[in-house]
């Protein structure tokens, strides 16, 4: 048998302005080619601690049960329904966009009834709906979005949610997988007893190793479980083995990825986690006042728009798709489309980690311009740059 013609890897150098990988910072891409020790070796145990305090000072907390989870961000997230929901658990979780749906779904696989707190597609939970649910219902576990990257709104008011829940004895499990590391989130001080996140969004690392972080409230409970949770792979009691004080094998530590997110997380640190939020709000501020100032809309209301993830309804005269496609072809940029329901009505354009820049805001709204204009959308382009540039 002849051998495969394979050439070199050479994918197309996109600026990537989606949902999700956003761009990598240099640093984090030369981290990945340090050479690789052992998943026990001395050296790697002290980038683990490394990594814990940094992932602790990003998430705002003093969690002991803060680690990277093997695997992307619904692996992370997988680790939180999987081992916190026993069987026979009811969970309350939202419909108000796509990840709410997967969080039902695991939820379910692992033994909990599931139940739902709802609101519209590009709205947040309402704090009077969620107590609504938790008098009708009484949910042992409660799941919520801090930042829903499929219709670009953020949670507010989340303080308010959590005592709801606590007042009722139950647990929250926060997805943090597109606030992270870009919008303002304070485990601790909101009272969050899980939340899980994902390496590629806000913290610009290749995916592979997913932040979460549990308190010992949640984790007291899990280690109280009658039976192990359905996953061995992802099961926290056993995973404490390796991450906790023993430091003994479970499984091999994604070594490579650990490296890239311990570097992300120093950039992290080196900006300042106040100051990265500032910076999101900013530079993501010139998308927003850009997009307004061509005559389009965004999708949620001021009051919860999602710095990270700017989602803007797609005006007459074009389809999301084909503009989508000339961002790609003419400029090798990457931008998303809307999911569910809100397939069609939305543009996703993220601004997170290493994407969010002037440079990369300026270069994105000149080609979106061109992309709206030249496909016979009703905009005012140059309107539009000129608010960019106002605020850049
Ligand atoms: C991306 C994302 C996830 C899933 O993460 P993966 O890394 O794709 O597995 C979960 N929740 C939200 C809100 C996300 O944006």
């Amino acid at each position: 048998m002849d051998s495969p013609d394979v050439g070199e890897l050479t994918p197309p150098n996109r600026t990537l302005m989606g949902p999700g990988p956003s761009d990598v910072h240099p640093r984090v891409l030369r981290a990945m080619t340090t050479p690789l020790v052992g998943h026990l070796d001395p050296s790697f145990l002290d980038i683990m601690d490394e990594v814990q305090e940094l992932l602790r000072y990003t998430f705002r907390t003093d969690n002991t049960w803060t680690i990277p989870v093997s695997g992307t961000g619904s692996a992370s997230m997988e680790a939180a329904y999987g081992n916190l929901v026993e069987p026979g658990d009811t969970v309350l979780v939202p419909t108000n966009g796509y990840f709410g749906g997967r969080k039902a779904e695991m939820a379910e696989r692992a033994g909990g009834d599931v139940v739902t707190v709802d609101a519209p597609w590009g709205e947040p939970l309402r704090p009077e709906d969620v107590a609504a649910a938790f008098d009708e219902h009484q949910p042992d576990v409660f799941g919520f979005v801090h930042a829903e990257t499929s219709t670009g709104a953020l949670q507010p008011d989340v303080p308010e949610l959590t005592a709801i829940a606590h007042e009722h004895d139950a647990y929250v499990i926060a997805d943090v997988v597109t606030s992270l590391g870009g919008v303002e989130l304070r485990v601790d001080e909101w009272d969050i007893d899980v939340a899980y996140s994902a390496a590629q969004k806000c913290l610009s690392a290749p995916p592979g190793a997913s932040p979460l972080t549990l308190n010992d409230r949640a984790m007291n409970k899990i280690l109280d479980r009658d039976q192990s949770p359905r996953s061995w792979y992802l099961d926290l009691s056993l995973l404490e083995g390796y991450w906790g004080d023993d430091r003994s094998y479970h499984h091999t530590a994604p070594i490579t990825s650990v490296y890239a997110l311990r570097e992300a997380l120093r950039l992290v640190a080196e900006e300042g986690i106040e100051n990265r939020w500032e910076r999101h709000r900013e530079t993501a501020g010139a998308i927003k006042a850009g997009v307004e100032g061509m005559g389009l809309e965004l999708n949620p209301e001021d009051d919860y728009w999602l710095p990270s993830l700017n989602a803007v309804r797609v005006p007459a005269g074009v389809t999301d798709g084909e503009v989508i496609d000339y961002l790609l072809s003419e400029y090798d940029i990457e931008i998303a489309g809307g999911l569910g329901d809100l397939s069609g009505d939305i543009f996703r354009i993220g601004c997170m980690g290493h994407s969010c820049r002037p440079d990369n805001v300026a270069f994105l709204m000149t080609a979106f311009a061109d992309a709206l204009e030249t496909l016979g959308a009703d905009v005012d382009a140059d309107a539009g740059i000129a608010a960019m540039r106002d605020v850049l």
